[in-house]
Formats: C-alpha cells, structure tokens, sequence
C-alpha cells in the first residue's frame, strides 16, 4: 500500500519530531523539515496527503509559504500549528482560504497529541479527495472497480459480451462517477495505469465468466491520451495471453472524438490492435462530427451510435432517422452496429426492424458488479425482453 506522505515544516526541530511520532501512529509517511529551501525540495518530489506548517520560521514566514503553496496551485490539505495568539492564526488561515488553499485549520502550541489526532480523523472522514493524490492512491491500493453492462444481440436475444466501466468507491458507500474522474486521470497523466487497472481487471472477469460457461467478449473504453503509447498493443495482447483469453475476445472501445481529433497519430495504434486480433468499436458515434471518409479509414469492427439519438428515437424524427442512417452506414462500411442507452421495450423492436446488429442500455440491464453480473447472466432470458415488447 503506498503510504500517505505527510510534509512538516517547523524550525523547532523537537516539535517536528513530535509531530512526527503522532502522524506516523497514523499511518502517515511523515518528512520533517526545518527551512524553506527542503520544504520546496520535497514538495517537488510530490504532492503529499497533508502539509503541517509553523508560522514563524527564522528565514520564511508562514504567509509568504502559504503564497508559495497557492501560486503552486498546491492541492493537498493544510494545518497551520503555531504559538503566535489565535487572532493572528486565524488571519493566516483567511489568506490560505482567499488564495484558494484548502486550510484544515490552525492548532496552538504547545501541541496536544489528541487535537493531531482529531484533526487527521477528520481528514480521515472526508474520505478520498476527487484530486491527483486521491486518485492515484485509489489506483496503486486497487480501490477503483469494474461494473459490467451486457450488450445482446438483437436478433437472438443472447448476450455477446459486456462493457467495463469504471467506478471509484468511496467510504461513504457511494462512488465517483468516470465523467468526474477520467478527465482528471487524463490531465495527471494518471489514465495509464488507471487502464492497465481496468484492463487486468476486465480480462479477469472475461475469463471468469468462461469458465462459468459464458463465451462473452468484454468491451474495455481506451482513451485517446494513451493512444499514442506504442507499447500499448503488446501490453494488452501480454494480459490477455496471461489469462488465457483469445484477443478476439476483447472488444476495445474508442470514443469518436478521440480518434478523429488526431487521426494520424491513432491510426498506427487502432492498426496494431486490429492486426493483434482484437475487436475496435468507435463510440459515441454521432456526437463527433467526423468526416465519413475519416470512417471508413479508420479499422473499426463496431459503430456504437451515441445513446443521446437512442434515447430520443421514439419522440423525434430526426433521432430516428440519424439512427438508421448509422445502422446502414455500418452495414455497407462492414462494421456491426450497436445501440447503446436502449431504456425502452418500443426502441428495442424498433432497432430490431432497423437491422441494428447489438443493444446495450438500462432495458436489458443496467451496469452491476462483478458478482452480481455472473448472477444476472445466470438468470437472464432473452424472452423477457421479447414479452415486454
Ligand atoms: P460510454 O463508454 O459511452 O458508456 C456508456 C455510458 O452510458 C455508461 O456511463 C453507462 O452507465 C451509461 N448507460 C448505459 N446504458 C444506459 C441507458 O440505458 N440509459 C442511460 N441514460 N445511460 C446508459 P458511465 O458508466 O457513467 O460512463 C461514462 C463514460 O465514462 C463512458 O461512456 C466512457 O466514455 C467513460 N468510461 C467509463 N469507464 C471507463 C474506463 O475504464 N476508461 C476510460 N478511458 N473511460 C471510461
Ligand atoms: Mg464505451
Ligand atoms: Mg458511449
């Protein structure tokens, strides 16, 4: 498990150390510093979970560190510990606020070990923050987890396969949603090893659900930020060998905007995967405005049609007519189509008359886990869907 780092920055080495002892009790990785140019040091070496800082220090005082933080855009929580009178602390803690740093609070020395406490139980208690830090513990302790959706084929009923999507618990018992943390992983760099998280997983459960007598491929979402990675071919095809998954068994999902937006760049990536055997859905397909030409270059196998025209097929024309027009286009490009956000039993029969090849949404069942996936499958008759037609 990586450790929660805690940074310290008091001249009074003893209270340091202190502080020290405590954190640590916590759990805490704890570094203690005594001037300002180790302080910016280990803050360079990475942002840690909480940052314990004095007010008077000999070279720096504690608002020109607090400016230092904000005009680092520093994310990590800050607990101000100083025996200057509380007026003055409070001060400090206004300007950490006004700059747009997240203050815990201000304690007074000397320090009481049972205030440290309640101060990193409280933190404790917020449970994880949706910012870099939080999100690559949740990744290197194995926190984030897959909800599987089934996607059938329409005109047998039968279930083909099933979409990973991630899921970020959190202690509260509820979770953050991927539109909340996938933009944040592409910007932190952090959405590599958050996919080599998916993917192991995934492939698992793919194989899992073989064993249990389902021969179903599992669609994996690839986002653009790493399809320029030319490593990613062989890493996945080195999963799925570990587990004993043919690649014709994975289905890997790109959204439309991502590969139009540079499609030279993706195109030697989406190249590799196809020739390594595996299958390349374009997703959302509709809401990217790519050129057909660009389409028909490009080696999908699927077209998913953005559930945004699926969910409005049964009141609007138009939504409808864009449906088809991908179901046929599709077809004459030789790729299969897929619907996705299929919520109603009319839009099912109608995608069915259409010649749409798969559907997907919250009608056939909705994203679940692991477990509750293999029981679904279990119980699942294509007739039900038939009946509520
Ligand atoms: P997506 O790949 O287009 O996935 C479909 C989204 O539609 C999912 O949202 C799913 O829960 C939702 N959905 C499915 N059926 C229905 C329905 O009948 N009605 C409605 N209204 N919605 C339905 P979710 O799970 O919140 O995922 C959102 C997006 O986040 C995904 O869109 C995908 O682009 C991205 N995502 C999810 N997991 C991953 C991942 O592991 N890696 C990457 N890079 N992106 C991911
Ligand atoms: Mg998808
Ligand atoms: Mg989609």
């Amino acid at each position: 498990m990586a450790g929660k780092r805690m940074l310290v920055i008091d001249d009074e080495v003893e209270i340091g150390n202190f502080i020290k002892v405590v954190g640590e009790r916590s759990g805490y990785d704890v570094s203690v510093v005594t001037d300002f140019a180790a302080f910016r040091e280990a803050l360079a070496a990475g942002e840690p979970a909480l940052i314990v800082s004095d007010l008077m220090m000999p070279q720096t005082d504690g608002i020109e560190l607090l400016k230092f933080l904000a005009k680092s855009e520093c994310r990590a929580p800050i607990l101000i510990v100083s025996g200057v009178d509380t007026r003055l602390r409070n001060t400090a803690l206004r300007f950490g606020k006004a700059n747009g740093l997240r203050m815990l609070g201000t304690l007074e020395k000397p320090l009481r070990v049972n205030d440290i406490l309640a101060v990193l139980a409280a933190l404790e208690a917020e449970g994880p923050s949706l910012d870099e830090n939080g999100l690559r513990a949740a990744i290197d302790n194995h926190n984030l987890v897959l909800h599987y959706q089934p996607k059938i084929e329409l005109a047998s009923g039968r279930v083909v396969g099933a979409e990973a999507l991630v899921r970020w618990p959190i202690p509260s018992g509820g979770l953050f949603a991927p539109m909340e943390f996938i933009p944040l992983a592409e910007k932190t760099k952090l959405i590599r090893p958050l996919t080599d998280s998916v993917l192991r997983q995934a492939i698992r459960a793919c194989a899992e659900w073989s064993r249990a007598g389902h021969q179903l491929s599992a669609a994996i979402n690839l986002s653009p930020a790493i399809l320029d990675d030319p490593d990613l071919p062989d890493e996945i095809a080195r999963l799925a060998a570990a587990e004993g998954l043919p690649s014709g068994r994975l289905l890997l999902e790109v959204t439309e905007s991502g590969a139009m937006a540079d499609p030279v760049r993706v195109m030697e990536i989406l190249a590799r995967l196809r020739l390594k055997g595996f299958d390349l859905a374009i997703d959302d397909f509709g809401t990217g405005f790519s050129s057909l030409v660009a389409l028909a270059r490009m080696p999908f196998s699927e077209i998913k049609i953005d559930k945004s025209f699926v969910l409005e097929m049964r009141e609007s024309k138009e939504a409808e007519v864009i449906v088809r027009s991908v179901v046929d286009l599709g077809r004459n490009l030789g790729m299969k189509a897929v619907a996705e956000g299929v919520e109603d039993a009319a839009v099912l029969a109608r995608l069915a008359e259409l010649g749409c090849d798969y559907a997907q949404g919250y009608l056939i069942g909705r994203p679940m886990p692991r477990e509750q996936f293999l029981d679904w499958l279990g119980s699942y008759r294509p007739e039900s869907l038939a009946s509520s037609a």
